[in-house]
Parts: C-alpha cells; sequence; structure tokens
C-alpha cells in the first residue's frame, strides 16, 4: 500500500513512512492510493486484536512492519484496555446501541488509536536506530492519551505542554501522577493559544526539530485514522445494517467510519454530531464551509472550528483532484468561507448545552445509562436527524467517546449522579505529582525540551 498526498505535491509513502512523517511535506494529508475491501469474514466473532490485525494488514502491506509485528503490537495495545471486548457494543434500549470506545487507561477514545501508534512509533524507531521527542500541546485530553501512549516506551520522549491552572485537576492528574523519566510535563504560564503557539515555534525550528527527532502523533496522523476504523467494522458486524452517530471535532473518528463503509460495512447514514461549534454541521446541510470563533462548551473535545480530517473526505468528494483540493483548502484558509462538495452519507445536526444536558437526563430517567457530554451530542444529533424525516427503521449505534466520570460535573448536573472513577484510577486525587512550571517564552521552552531529549 502506497500513500498519497492530498495536495498532490508530495512523494509517495509507504506506511511506516507517513507514520513517522504526519503532515505531508506540501501540507496536504496523506490517503491510501485505494481503499482495500474488508477482510474475508469480517462479519464474524472473534476477539477485538484479532479483528484489528485484519482490518489494518492491507494498510501496512509493503512497507517495513511485517505482519507477526503488527499482530504483536495490537496484542499489547488491546491488553491495556480494562474490558475483555476493548471496545463493547452495549444495547441501552431496544434500537439504540453504544460503542464504548473508553475503557483505555485515559477513559477516552483516543486511547484506542494511541495506544497502538505509540507502540507502532516505538517499533519503527527502534528499527531505525532513531529516537523522537514528541512534543503534545493541550487544553486537557490529548495530553493525557499521549502521555499514555508514550510511557516507558524506550525510543521515546513526551513533552506535554497545558496551560498552568486551566484544566481541570482530573485532567492534570491524568497527566502529572504517571511517574516515568520519558514523560515531561510542563505547566505553561498562559493560555492553551499560548502552548499552542510554543509548539507551532518549536516546530518552525529546523535545528531543534533535527537535534531532538521532534514530531508529533497528532489527530492528522493516517495510523490514528486507521486503528479507529477497526471498531466501525465491529459495529456493523454486530449490529447489520445500521446508521451510526458520532460526536465530532477534528473529524477523525467519523472518518474512519465514512472508511469502513467506503469498504463495504453495512453502514447506512453517518450521523455527525456537533456541539454549537458547529461548522461541519452547518457544511453537511448547505455545502458551505464557514469558520467562526471557537465557544466553550461542555463538551470540550469539540471545541473546534477548523476539523484537521475533513480536508481527507473533501479529497475523495472531488474526484481525489489534488489540485482542486489545494486550491479549496488554500482559499478556507484565506477567506474562511468556501463552497464545497457534501456526501449524502452524511447527515448533521447540532447541540446546544442545555440540549446536551437534556439528553443526558432523558437517557438516564428511562434506561439507568449514564452519557457523558459528547456521548450526548452523539445521541441527541441522531434523534434529531430522525425527526427531520430521517429513516427510523434503522438500528442506531452511537459512539461512546468518554467515561461519564471524565465529565462528573455535567452528569451530575443532569441526573444527580456523581459517577465514580474506574477502580485504576480511584487514587487518582492520592498519587503524587511531578510538573514544571515554564513562562511562556520560546526559549525557556526550548531549553527545556532540549534538556528533556538529553536525559
Ligand atoms: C477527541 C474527542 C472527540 C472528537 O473526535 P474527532 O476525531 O476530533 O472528531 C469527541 N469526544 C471525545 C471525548 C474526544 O476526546
Amino acid at each position: 500500500m502506497r500513500y498519497v498526498s492530498t495536495r498532490g505535491r508530495a512523494p509517495a509513502l509507504d506506511f511506516t513512512d507517513v507514520l513517522l512523517v504526519g503532515l505531508a511535506a506540501d501540507g496536504g494529508l496523506y490517503v491510501p492510493e485505494a481503499w482495500p475491501a474488508l477482510p474475508e469474514g469480517w462479519d464474524e466473532p472473534r476477539p477485538y486484536a484479532e479483528l484489528a490485525t485484519e482490518v489494518l494488514w492491507p494498510y501496512v502491506e509493503g512497507s517495513a512492519l511485517d505482519r507477526p509485528a503488527l499482530a504483536r503490537l495490537v496484542e499489547e495495545a488491546y491488553a491495556t484496555f480494562d474490558h475483555p471486548d476493548v471496545c463493547p457494543l452495549v444495547e441501552i434500549e431496544p434500537g439504540l446501541c453504544v460503542v464504548e470506545l473508553f475503557h483505555g487507561p485515559t477513559l477516552a477514545f483516543k486511547d484506542v488509536a494511541l495506544q497502538l501508534v505509540g507502540r507502532l512509533f516505538d517499533h519503527e524507531l527502534a528499527r531505525r536506530g532513531e529516537r523522537a521527542t514528541i512534543v503534545v500541546a493541550t487544553s486537557g485530553d490529548t495530553g493525557s492519551a499521549a502521555i499514555a501512549a508514550c510511557v516507558g516506551r524506550p525510543n521515546l520522549d513526551v513533552v506535554v505542554l497545558h496551560p498552568a491552572g486551566r484544566v481541570s485537576e482530573v485532567q492534570r492528574r491524568q497527566m502529572t501522577t504517571v511517574d516515568a523519566p520519558n514523560v515531561h510535563n510542563v505547566a505553561i504560564e498562559g493560555t492553551f493559544d499560548d502552548c499552542q503557539d510554543l509548539l507551532k515555534a518549536l516546530f518552525a525550528d529546523e535545528d531543534l526539530r533535527r537535534r531532538v527527532g521532534l514530531s508529533a502523533m497528532n489527530s492528522i496522523n493516517w495510523a490514528r485514522v486507521a486503528a479507529q476504523v477497526v471498531y466501525y467494522v465491529l459495529a456493523a458486524a454486530a449490529a447489520g445494517p445500521c446508521e451510526v452517530a458520532v460526536p465530532t471535532g477534528n473529524f477523525g473518528n467519523i472518518l474512519a467510519g465514512w472508511i469502513a463503509r467506503r469498504s463495504g460495512a453495512p453502514i447506512e447514514r453517518l450521523v455527525i454530531g456537533s456541539n454549537r461549534n458547529d461548522i461541519l454541521t452547518r457544511w453537511a446541510r448547505t455545502g458551505e464551509l464557514v469558520r467562526s470563533e471557537v465557544v466553550p462548551t461542555l463538551s470540550p473535545s469539540m471545541d473546534i472550528q477548523v476539523s484537521s480530517n475533513h480536508e481527507r473526505l473533501l479529497f475523495e468528494l472531488l474526484g481525489r483532484d489534488p489540485r482542486a483540493t489545494a486550491e479549496l483548502m488554500e482559499r478556507f484558509r484565506a477567506v474562511g468561507s468556501v463552497e464545497a462538495p457534501v456526501d449524502p452519507a452524511f447527515v448533521a445536526a447540532s447541540l446546544d448545552d442545555d440540549a446536551t444536558l437534556e439528553v443526558i437526563a432523558d437517557l438516564y430517567r428511562r434506561t439507568g445509562y449514564l452519557a457523558d457530554p459528547h456521548t450526548a451530542v452523539g445521541i441527541g444529533a441522531a434523534r434529531a436527524c430522525r425527526s427531520d424525516g430521517g429513516r427510523d427503521d434503522l438500528p442506531l449505534v452511537c459512539m461512546a467517546t468518554a467515561h461519564p466520570a471524565k465529565f462528573p460535573d455535567a452528569v451530575e448536573r443532569a441526573t444527580g449522579v456523581r459517577p465514580a472513577l474506574p477502580d485504576h484510577l480511584a487514587d487518582l486525587h492520592d498519587r503524587p505529582e511531578r510538573y514544571e512550571v515554564l513562562p511562556a517564552d520560546l526559549d525557556a521552552v526550548r531549553a527545556h525540551v532540549l534538556a528533556c531529549a538529553a536525559r
């Protein structure tokens, strides 16, 4: 399998090259040259790790990673989950299932991809005799998932910048209580935007990049998208022809659903669930992509206006024309508003915070199930699309992207019940924390990154 850039001006690469390079040199995103069919027997029940190896192999084939190594890394990655099914399908009422993607170490769906991607990075770096320093800026959730992906990996250091005093205590502790020599937490005296600006400046520093092997594991990383295809195949195998709802931010998760569908999984429709940051809902409904200001909501992991993975879908919808894609993306960046093709496979709806709380409350009243605010946006969006004249004969499957205990305040507000952390995190508030505090100053942060990589 070879990968091509959506903007057509970067060399074609194989899986392991695409894994480490992240963004293509022309500013585009790598996509497979052709979409593989689902593996034979995809709809037969089997352990998650086995299905994952089968689904992922066509994407990996032809690279330096051989099949037994892939199978071993997949097996190890999913052994870290606290549920035997890894991503269990749970029926909460007739016709409505959720796929719980939050049984990994940090209680959110990013673990499903990152537990594997951390191991893939480490394995490929070892083969090349290289090391890398992963730098992440986080407003809360991505940092802990990246740390959990890198902790103890011999060829990786991870440096996470979070805004001091501006992440929740649970979020901070999930990062700062990880005690390992290759994990480096930094509280920046500034905002999340300051952290992102520092990150960009670090990546723009050619000398630093080379010296510490600077690298990213962000949501545009192709291997993350590929790892997410697996649970859509699993859902379609269990539910048969169905509609799948996805709480959406950067479009990485739902893109994996589209790929499963493109490869032959019987997913009839994909429902984009947005909070008030609804650029994708407006796109799906009007064909116009119009950027606006980010507003904070109860589902903060979706407080995004420019969805980085959307370019991969637009490339498909433009008939895989890299010039048209580059032109569209550049115009969008310059003016913040473009007409963009749509795909009838997608429907969309957005929920404000009150509507989100109402979905959590209603679901709890009727079924006893506690949904986190992100999951509730997905379920609420699917219901809204049905009452808009959609089909209601298909089973609905919603991707449950976070454990309710990760957002206890919102869940308690809606239901009166404060969800408890699972056993492996029960003593989180008693564990010692370890982090540096630095000013939002490039020289200070740069020196720190150099010191971390030289340890
Ligand atoms: C990251 C995240 C999302 C959004 O997923 P995208 O792939 O960015 O669309 C939704 N819910 C939770 C809990 C997340 O952490």
